[in-house]
């Protein structure tokens, strides 16, 4: 592709947008932003870019400018906005930040390092990091990347050289990825998410599987989510690319999964060796949790795929840390455990640290996000002590409770101020007995009560904090 006077299109300022229009700049072409809003913030970044020769268009997102060649939008823009129709009705292809990456990667003569991709409705950020902990481990130059928040095209264009990348992509970045190949890659699991913008759960599990499109090695599934599997069936990959299953039982040929703890290896082992690999134990996982077992089996799939040896996949586990508020735990006060698992925002991923535990004081409530808590109340049931619930929506939590676990005890704090969530603490050590653990997997997002999930984990944990010392 020739960029050098190429009409190209941004659609949107912001984390990707910015670096997609300097970067095409830089090769030449000829890019115009638009963005939907035109606030203080979009001017001073419309005038830092436009400082460089780029022409900015504020306050009208939804008009393709004259003699536009190419569309590359911020992947959260919805596939309906009269932008993209107007695109199509002119020929025009429309490709996302991660297309674009995929398409720059290589430049210069430079070796193009292969792909090992993620994706699922949760789990991703995990898994990936848990993956370049394991290349790491092998020797190998890697990065995590992409979704977790370090641009692909930063990557692809910066000065370093890599051997492989780990990557974690969206469901919104896969929609505007047609051409992505991975060497290997995986849905993790998959529930209903972002349905408000894919339209529709099948829109959203054509999307994520997308991800296995042209898989060159492996196409990695979770055995205990039909629907992933149903999504490699689906693609078209290259010749000798294998399906491979993770299990949290014993796993069958062309499996990983579990033997008496230890994670195996029965898919990358040589013909002639019947029993399967050894990798590492359970406990060399952090945190141990169920989901995330099979999480370090996804992440150890891949690493496998791409031939890294046994011993550096425990070596990497061993080495690898969560990131905070994801079943982080806080302390323990009078022999209750507190755990922060404030980046559990929808049910799914909820449901998963709440089946870590047996006997649960549950703090919830947030946004819901057009959510219904039926399924995860019926599941969770029999682990909850008491519940606490904050935040906006906590009524359709209290609902789901009243109807399928009328006995467990319910506190509905019906506060949605910042300080709730210190009361709430108070309330579930109130709660507690010896043993317990205190959950915060609020199943809802934050925003109702604060900025992000950060803030509301580190809030959990301040609260926590004046507990042990009034204690
Ligand atoms: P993502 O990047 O997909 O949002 P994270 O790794 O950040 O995923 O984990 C988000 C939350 O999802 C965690 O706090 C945990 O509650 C839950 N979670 C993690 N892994 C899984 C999994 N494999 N299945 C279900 N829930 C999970």
């Amino acid at each position: 592709m020739t960029w050098a006077g190429k009409n190209v299109t941004v659609a949107g300022l912001g984390v990707s947008g910015i670096p997609a229009a300097r970067v095409l700049h830089g090769l030449g072409a000829v890019v115009t932003v638009v963005n939907e809003g035109d606030d203080e913030r979009s001017r001073t970044q419309a005038a830092e870019l436009e400082a460089l020769g780029v022409t900015v268009r504020l306050g009208d997102g939804d008009t393709l400018p004259e003699g536009t060649e190419l569309v590359v939008t911020t992947p959260g823009w919805k596939p309906g906005k009269p932008l993209f129709a107007a695109a199509a009705a002119a020929g025009v292809e429309v490709w996302g930040d991660v297309e674009l990456a995929w398409r720059l990667r290589g430049r210069d003569g430079r070796e193009a390092a292969p792909w090992l991709a993620v994706t699922g409705t949760n789990g991703k950020t995990t898994t990936v990091r848990m993956l370049a902990s394991i290349l790491e481990a092998a020797g190998l130059r890697t990065a995590a990347v992409g979704n977790i928040g370090v641009s692909l095209l930063d990557v692809v264009t910066g000065d370093q050289t890599y051997d492989v990348l780990a990557v974690e992509l969206s469901s919104y970045q896969l929609h505007w990825a047609p051409s992505l190949r991975a060497h290997s890659a995986t849905v993790l699991n998959l529930a209903p998410d972002h349905l408000d913008w894919h339209g529709s759960m099948e829109a959203y599990a054509a999307d994520k599987g997308r991800i296995y499109e042209g898989n060159q090695v492996a196409c990695v599934y979770n055995v205990a989510d039909k629907a992933t599997e149903d999504l490699v069936r689906e693609a078209d990959v290259e010749e000798g690319c294998r399906a491979i299953g993770f299990t949290l039982n014993a796993p069958a040929p062309s499996q990983l999964g579990v033997v008496d703890g230890i994670l195996v290896d029965r898919a990358f082992v040589p013909d002639r060796q019947k029993q399967a690999q050894e990798l590492a134990e359970i406990s060399d996982v952090q945190p141990p949790a169920p989901h995330n077992i099979a999480n370090a089996l996804a992440a150890a799939a891949l690493a496998r795929a791409y031939g890294v040896p046994a011993t550096a996949v425990r070596d990497g586990l061993r080495a690898f840390r969560p990131d905070a508020h994801r079943i982080e735990h806080v302390a323990d006060v009078a022999e209750v455990a507190y755990v922060d698992d404030s980046k559990a925002t929808n049910t799914h991923a909820a449901e998963a640290s709440l089946a870590a535990y047996e006997s649960i004081v549950w703090i919830a409530g947030g946004l819901a996000k057009g959510a219904t808590f039926d399924e995860l109340v019926t599941k969770s049931a029999k682990r909850l002590r008491a519940v606490v619930l904050i935040g906006a929506d906590r009524a359709l939590i209290r609902e789901a409770l009243a109807r399928h676990a009328p006995e467990v005890p319910v506190v509905d704090l019906d506060r949605t101020d910042t300080g709730a969530m210190s009361e709430a603490v108070r309330q579930a050590a109130r709660l507690a007995e010896p043993g317990d653990t205190v959950l915060m997997a609020p199943a809802c997002a934050s925003m109702d009560m604060f900025t992000n999930y950060n803030k509301r984990g580190d809030a959990f944990a301040d609260a926590v904090r004046e507990l042990g010392a009034s204690a």
